[in-house]
């Protein structure tokens, strides 16, 4: 049994029937069901999917991206396609409807309340009913209370939090998705991860995704920072209408338990997304793969789940501890030198360039990014200074 049909859960159901097996994936929500994200899917992320996205799921294709800081606006045209963007809706029913027509059976509008592990199977109640499986995937989202009960709880100081806006624009922004570096810039080297708070203006069929992101932050800011990027969109795209805002909580930290015997969790129930830029479809969709296999292997040999751990070791953590490291002294750079300068810098370095583009490709990884700062760290640092 699969709980949870977002990106993670819906895979996982998919790939387990796909394999075969009596697949059951429950939804508390409804199908299709809004959840509050920016819809920036990376091609690194689609590119995981075996089949390609229908045109009516993608909104915009990505081609143009901007860096955008108070005056400060730098536009790169990108030589290939980093990313589309979706409606979640559409692009979670659609991944849903995959794992049905593939056989697995779908319960939305229904939660699971309890579990209870046995050494033959898994107990759970969902809406009142007993219900026995061989395994459980809990792809349940950041706010999970299944992985809570089998994994212990998430700390809350290991979450980040995003506000999402969709609305329509006077203008059409284009294949474009913006970033805006909206954090104080820092004054000092940040020894911890940081995460200041940045906004987005993804561009879709009819408007925008704008939205901000951050950590450790009181609601203030995240309001003063979802005005001003509104003001941002509003200057340069006409008047922002339409407007559905809502937030919701971004895992920074792996947990360190990943599976029982008969249990695994995945996506952003296990911590999963990008500690460098929230992103969690890439995770969620390998995590789902590692996860599935996990299963079959268990069903079918009685293998242990050691597989899953061995797999998010090898395959996902070495992504996200690069993306950390890279976080404080981007943040240190971003805080000390002329962020202008330093932008325009990284715009005309076409490896740079082309190392982002490959990133949100998922031909290289963030290490190859990691390499190249450390390579250019003293030049980029000392010409940017004011
Ligand atoms: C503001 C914001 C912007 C973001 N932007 C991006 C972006 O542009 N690109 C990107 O890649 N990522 C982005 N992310 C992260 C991305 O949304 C997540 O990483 C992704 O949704 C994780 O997928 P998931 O399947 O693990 O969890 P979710 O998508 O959260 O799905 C979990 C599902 O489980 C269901 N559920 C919960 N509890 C139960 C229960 N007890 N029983 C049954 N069902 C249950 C929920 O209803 C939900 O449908 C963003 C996040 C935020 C907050």
């Amino acid at each position: 049994m699969v709980t949870g049909a977002g990106p993670a859960g819906a895979r996982s159901a998919w790939l387990c029937a796909q394999a075969g097996l009596r697949t059951l994936l429950v939804e508390r929500g409804g199908v299709p069901r809004e959840k509050c994200c920016a819809g920036g899917l990376l091609e690194r992320a689609s590119g995981l999917l075996e089949e390609p996205l229908p045109s009516s799921v993608i909104e915009q294709e990505i081609t143009s991206v901007s860096i955008v800081h108070a005056d400060f606006r730098a536009d790169f045209e990108l030589q290939a396609r980093a990313a589309v963007t979706v409606r979640r809706s559409a692009f979670d029913a659609y991944l849903a409807e995959r794992a049905v027509k593939a056989g697995a059976e779908l319960w939305s509008r229904s939660t699971i309340t309890k579990v209870a592990e046995r050494p033959e199977g898994v107990e759970m109640t969902v809406d009142g009913r007993a219900v026995a499986s061989k395994a459980l995937i809990v792809a349940e989202g950041a706010t999970s209370r299944t992985a809570s009960a089998l994994f212990g709880p998430y700390r809350g100081r290991d979450q980040g939090m995003g506000v999402a806006t969709t609305c329509r624009l006077d203008r059409d922004p284009g294949g474009r998705m913006e970033f805006h570096f909206l954090g104080t810039p820092l004054e000092k080297f940040p020894y911890r991860f940081q995460f200041p708070l940045n906004g987005w203006m993804f561009a879709t069929r009819r408007g925008a995704n704008i939205g901000v992101a951050g950590k450790d932050l009181s609601g203030e800011r995240y309001r003063a920072g979802m005005d001003l990027m509104r003001r941002n969109v509003e200057e340069r795209y006409g008047e922002v209408l339409d407007v559905r805002t809502s937030a919701h909580p971004i895992p920074m930290v792996p947990r360190r338990r990943l599976h029982t015997r008969r249990c695994l969790v995945v996506g952003d129930a296990a911590g999963l997304a990008s500690p460098m830029s929230g992103e969690g479809m890439t995770n969620a969709f390998k995590s789902a793969a590692l996860a599935s296999e996990a299963v079959r292997g268990l069903i079918a040999d009685g293998a242990s789940l050691s597989s899953y751990r061995r797999g998010v070791a090898s395959d996902i953590l070495p992504i996200i501890r690069a993306s950390r490291a890279i976080s404080p002294p981007v943040q240190w750079l971003m805080g000390v030198v002329d962020t202008p300068l330093l932008v325009k810098k990284l715009r005309d370095d076409p490896e740079m360039v082309s190392t982002c583009l490959r990133i949100s490709r998922g031909e290289v990884e963030w290490e190859a990014l990691l390499r190249l700062v450390v390579r250019r760290f003293p030049y980029l640092f000392f010409s940017s200074l004011t």
